[in-house]
């Protein structure tokens, strides 16, 4: 039988077999480690009943363990010389099919419709993803508004410090809002650096995000709500007031507007921006929306 892909030896004979070598511009850090296989596919509750989209599979360390637990699995990958070689370690499972394209550029609403048998299967997002586009890539998600159950997303420890911060907190900012609003976000558990290959610089974290039954706070217009969040964070050394004018304007009619929704939302100015918890931003948001003439 064959060893896991992810066992150091087996991943060294990979890239021997196929003289593949690293690029650090796509973010190449393989993990090495079964054991950490098997607890992000166990923090994402991964069975027979999930269909499973995968962010660069490499090659095929996180995939082997997806396709042995779930449905289906889809996984996009950029790097074209990585599919004669996933195409090589992936030979045993007929349910995974390997999409060559950059993550970024897909449509993710088609590929679940041309992909998945439409089965009522919940989808999940598993992946390690390549560190030099992790917010690009969580908001490629959100902003698809497609019904994503979980994601169970490796990055670096620092940004799922952020998305799953509280309000008050230093790591809390827009990003924490952008991504809290549709999803519950919690850090499942911390990956050290020494199980990839090559070491990455920093310590990384699974995130575990699990998609509310609605957004988390009602809004009138979400377009005007995250302006607002990121009208808050601009500079996190000026007042919410401050950070206010430089957003929207500081002729005296905007700042009547700023001023009487602020007292009517009951927000003092003169706190910072990163105290706001989601529920006020939303009532900001609402007050102001109401105050447009
Ligand atoms: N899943 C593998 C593992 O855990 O060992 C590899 C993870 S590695 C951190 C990131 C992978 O994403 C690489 O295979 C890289 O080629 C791929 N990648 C980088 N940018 C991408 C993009 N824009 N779209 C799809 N895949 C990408």
């Amino acid at each position: 039988e064959q060893r896991d892909i992810a066992t150091p030896s087996r991943t060294r004979e990979i890239l021997a077999k196929h003289g593949f070598t690293f690029k650090k511009s796509l973010g190449q850090n393989f993990l090495t480690d079964p054991n950490i296989l098997r607890n992000i596919v166990a923090a994402g509750d991964i069975d027979q009943d999930t269909n499973v989209i995968e962010v660069g599979p490499g090659i095929g360390a996180l995939t082997e363990y997806l396709a042995r637990a779930a449905h289906q699995v889809v996984a996009f990958e950029i790097d074209d010389r990585l599919l004669p070689v996933l195409a090589d370690t992936l030979s045993p499972y007929d349910n995974v099919s390997v999409i060559h394209q950059d993550i970024l550029q897909a449509r993710i609403d088609h590929v679940l419709q041309e992909q998945f048998t439409n089965d009522g299967r919940p989808v999940k997002v598993v992946a390690n993803l390549p560190y030099y586009i992790t917010t690009p890539i969580m908001m490629h998600f959100l902003d698809s508004k497609v019904e994503i159950a979980e994601m169970i997303v490796m990055m670096q420890k620092e940004v799922a410090d952020r998305i799953s911060a509280k309000p008050g907190t230093k790591a809390y900012g827009s990003l924490s809002i952008a991504v809290q609003y549709y999803m519950e976000a919690s850090v499942a558990f911390i990956v050290p650096k020494t199980v990839f290959v090559p070491q990455p610089n920093v310590d990384s974290a699974i995130l575990k995000l699990t998609r509310r039954p609605q957004p988390a706070v009602d809004v009138i217009n979400e377009k005007a709500f995250f302006g607002l969040t990121k009208a808050a964070f601009l500079q996190r050394r000026k007042t919410f007031w401050n950070n206010l004018q430089s957003y929207y304007g500081k002729d005296e009619a905007t700042k009547a507007w700023l001023q009487q929704s602020l007292k009517e939302a009951e927000i003092d100015p003169i706190r910072r921006g990163e105290t706001l918890s989601l529920e006020e931003f939303a009532r900001l948001s609402n007050v102001m929306e109401a105050n447009k003439k």
